[in-house]
């Protein structure tokens, strides 16, 4: 199969039969054998009866429905566990995202030999105080901390090489660091593709304020996952032992000046305080590394999420 396009979707009902419509023109225009996978995030409205409908009228079209609503990266994980394309291909559901660029991401996989095209939505078509502001701090952050050179990570269009999508987990709010959470895997070649990018012409956003927080709390996140998930204890380990040793080097201080230079009121020096604080402090977080190493190593269950039905696959 040439392209499996993932759309992950939540309260979309009006756009879909338009989006898909589009999405086969293009696809049948160029020749490719495709699949389109439709994950209903938990949606309340009629989307799981459209993508049903879809379906009866074309075979390519899957589906897959979550119980309820667990956000865009648990989509994403279903949607590409699922993909069976050699090139897949998000993309969000509210056509702010042209279907017309899949030939061209398409092209840059296979013949640029990149494993991922993230599209670039150079021209805007958002609020500029809640979207295109926030959105530019939050690339610069990315971009800082990732050693990633993309202007827009979080472009909902995105192409990936088959086994790209195989070999990473996408969960909490990590679909805004997909580039991120694949140069962790070992994909170095990453590529940009300037995209057309649309007003939303149904609905409303599913992203207020709050992604801006989660956003900066994920990418700490996926900083610290990415370098000591697998290992805390050589985090925690290192700086509780140095505050322990740092407290304890400081007691041994005060212990001798008391005992062999006689000097009075230990317990009334600052340093003292510091020192158990150092000390205490170090033991913490000893244990958290301690803890943290227990749960690294039983969690398996972790990206378990309930589907309630499928079709197509
Ligand atoms: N989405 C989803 N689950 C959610 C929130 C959003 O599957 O919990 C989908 C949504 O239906 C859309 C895509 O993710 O297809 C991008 O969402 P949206 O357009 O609201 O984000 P924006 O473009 O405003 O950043
Ligand atoms: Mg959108």
């Amino acid at each position: 199969m040439d392209v499996t396009i993932v759309i992950p979707l939540f309260n979309e009902d009006e756009s879909l039969p338009e989006l898909t419509a589009w999405i086969e023109r293009v696809v049948n225009e160029n020749n490719l054998s495709y699949e389109i996978i439709m994950i209903d995030d938990g949606s309340t409205d009629n989307s799981w009866n459209v993508i049903e409908q879809l379906r009866a009228v074309n075979s390519n079209i899957k589906g897959i429905k979550f119980q309820r609503n667990y956000g865009k990266s648990a989509a994403l994980n279903e949607g590409f566990k699922a993909a069976q394309g050699q090139v897949i291909i998000t993309m969000d559901a509210d056509m702010q995202d042209s279907p017309d660029e899949i030939p061209e991401l398409r092209k840059m996989i296979l013949e640029g030999n990149f494993d991922i095209v993230s599209g670039w939505k150079k021209k805007r078509f958002d609020n500029t105080l809640t979207k295109n502001i926030p959105s530019k701090l939050f690339n610069a952050a990315a971009r800082k901390m990732s050693g990633i050179k993309l202007n827009d990570f979080n472009c909902g269009l995105k192409a990936y090489k088959y086994k790209v999508v195989k070999s990473i987990e996408v969960y909490g709010e990590m679909h805004r660091y997909v580039p991120v959470l694949a140069k962790w895997a070992g994909f170095r070649k990453i590529g940009e593709k300037v995209v057309e990018h649309r007003a939303r012409k149904f609905g409303v956003t599913k992203f207020g304020w709050d992604r801006f927080i989660n956003g900066f709390l994920d990418l700490m996140t996926i900083f610290f996952v990415g370098k000591f998930g697998k290992r805390p204890m050589h985090f925690f380990g290192l700086w509780g032992t140095i505050f322990f040793l740092f407290g304890f080097a400081i007691f041994i201080y005060l212990s001798v000046s008391k005992f062999f230079f006689e000097v009075t009121g230990m317990t009334q020096r600052p340093l003292f305080f510091f020192a158990l604080l150092a000390m205490i402090m170090g033991t913490q977080l000893f244990l958290s590394g301690f803890i943290g190493e227990l749960i690294a190593r039983n969690s398996s269950e972790r990206n378990h999420y309930l589907i309630e039905q499928k079709i197509g696959l």
